[in-house]
């Protein structure tokens, strides 16, 4: 079986052109020759921004570039029929497709709604600051431009919990419509975080409720998918997503996976959500992005054999989609966090390379702001080395590492891995009894020496300062080496 890999298949400054989705669709082989498993596809649906909308400000989820709404009938990657071909380009290369669904707020309301509403503490949401008064909001959207095609469900105020413009007074605050409260069961922070942004979805309204589920019927009839990214579950009704990925399941006749985006640095918050949730999902490590992003600013000053502590994918690996950097995270982004250029090839050894947790690899990462050194090559290894038994080597505040026994299904298969955040150095690792008297090589080049494996299986491998070392079989290494290095995508498809 291969080792399942997911790329999350965009970045936050790709260009406003329309032509992603054609990009996508050309890619897709070398996905796939690359050991690409899974795609995870920017949000799909027009939104309040037009053709400049990342795709979080959600305007219509029924106008997946088919309308002339907010400028332009194409989203910032392409039009539907674009869209479509890709996901069928993706199909055709066996890369399972995972679509962004956005369900927290809507975005770019078609006219304003005279409505009754309290400020609330943008630090407290449970404290009110004014009492009720009247303000003027974009809580009706009627899609003009898609004049009822494919639903004819209107959004209005009673949809909704709250916003956060009153164009009456041209004023921004957290404002909790009259009559409502913020859904219960959601992230603490700031008191209740229910309301993120935008007019923030009401979950106790059995209309909105119903309205999801449709979309969603809609949306699986429309796209074949494999797989859904929650977006900002935090921010929603913790028992929400249980029931609607029950009734898309139902509604397909099989099991999409599903990986939410809780985020919080906090384990025992991904934990609750996990376990509220009856483990129907996975989430994504962000305590691990958290903890490669400290590493790699803290000049060897961390404990590398902590790495894992406190993480996701150690205390619940079979619900974890573990990442080194998201489109969010890139500098400039809300939760800008992005893990410095030297650590990430150690941080992507780790998550591809060791057996547990799904790793989703970021497209910025894979094609450059700037490319990570030798990632492809840790993905072709992750799909046909990275096998058999793991034995961990945690052990020390600078140098660790961990071996892969392989396996007999996998010819060749089996590794060494060594990294340090720090100085150079060795460590004696058992892989297996298998390769006594061979020979191993570092198939990213960063040790020049080769390793002997003795006769009860251990190897004393190396690894230079602040830098990782695969060993493998050396002529395993050397098979594989030049294709490797060879790769260059955009010379490829033209770009
Ligand atoms: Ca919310």
């Amino acid at each position: 079986m291969k080792n399942e890999t997911i790329l999350q298949c965009f970045e936050w400054y790709l260009p406003d052109d329309a032509t992603f989705f054609s990009k996508v669709k050309a890619l897709a082989p070398s996905f796939f020759n690359m050991g690409i498993t899974a795609c995870w596809l920017p949000p799909a649906y027009k939104g309040a921004a037009g053709i400049h909308d990342v795709g979080y400000g959600v305007y219509d989820m029924y106008d997946l570039g088919e309308f002339d709404q907010k400028g332009t009938i194409p989203t910032k990657y392409g039009t539907r029929r674009q869209y479509l071909a890709a996901v069928s380009a993706l199909h055709k290369n066996k890369v399972d497709v995972i679509a962004d669904i956005v369900f927290n707020h809507r975005m770019g309301g078609d006219s304003i709604e005279n409505v009754t509403a309290e400020e609330d503490d943008a630090d407290n949401r449970e404290k009110e600051i004014s009492g009720d008064h009247p303000i003027a909001c974009y809580t009706k959207f009627t899609f003009p431009g898609r004049n009822g095609k494919y639903s004819k469900f209107v959004w209005n105020h009673t949809c909704f919990d709250g916003t956060d413009w009153d164009a009456g007074s041209s004023r921004s605050a957290v404002y909790k419509f009259a009559h409502k409260s913020w859904d219960d069961n959601v992230d603490s922070e700031n008191g209740n975080y229910d309301y993120l942004m935008g007019c923030d979805l009401d979950m106790s309204n059995p209309a909105v409720i119903e309205e999801l589920t449709n979309w969603g019927k809609w949306y699986m009839d429309t796209v074949q998918l494999e797989g859904v990214r929650l977006d900002a579950v935090k921010h929603i009704e913790f028992c929400f997503f249980e029931k609607w990925l029950a009734d898309m399941n139902a509604h397909i006749g099989r099991n999409l996976f599903a990986v939410g985006e809780y985020w919080s640095t906090d384990i025992n918050h991904l934990l609750h959500y996990l376990d509220v949730n009856n483990n129907c999902l996975s989430l994504f490590d962000v305590p691990l992005h958290q903890t490669f992003y400290q590493i790699s600013y803290a000049d060897g000053n961390m404990d590398m054999g902590a790495v894992f502590s406190h993480t996701l994918v150690q205390e619940r690996p079979g619900n974890c989609v573990t990442f080194v950097d998201n489109h969010d995270t890139q500098p400039g982004q809300a939760l800008s966090s992005f893990v410095n250029g030297w650590f990430k090839p150690l941080a992507y050894a780790l998550i591809l390379l060791t057996d547990k947790g799904i790793p989703c690899v970021f497209y910025g990462d894979l094609y450059g702001i700037p490319p990570v050194e030798n990632l492809e090559t840790l993905i072709r290894i992750r799909q046909k080395y990275a096998y058999g038994l793991e034995h961990d080597y945690f052990d020390d505040q600078d140098i660790v590492g961990f071996t892969r026994e392989g396996t007999e299904e996998m010819p060749g298969s089996g590794i060494a891995v060594l990294m340090s955040d720090r100085n150079e150095g060795t460590k004696s690792m058992y892989i297996s009894e298998r390769f006594a008297g061979r020979e191993f090589i570092d198939v990213l080049g960063n040790s020049k020496d080769t390793v002997t494996v003795d006769a009860s299986g251990n190897g004393v491998f190396m690894t230079s300062p602040g830098s990782v070392s695969v060993w493998m079989q050396k002529e395993e290494a050397e098979k594989k080496l030049s294709p490797f290095s060879d790769m260059n995508l955009w010379k490829y498809i033209g770009e």
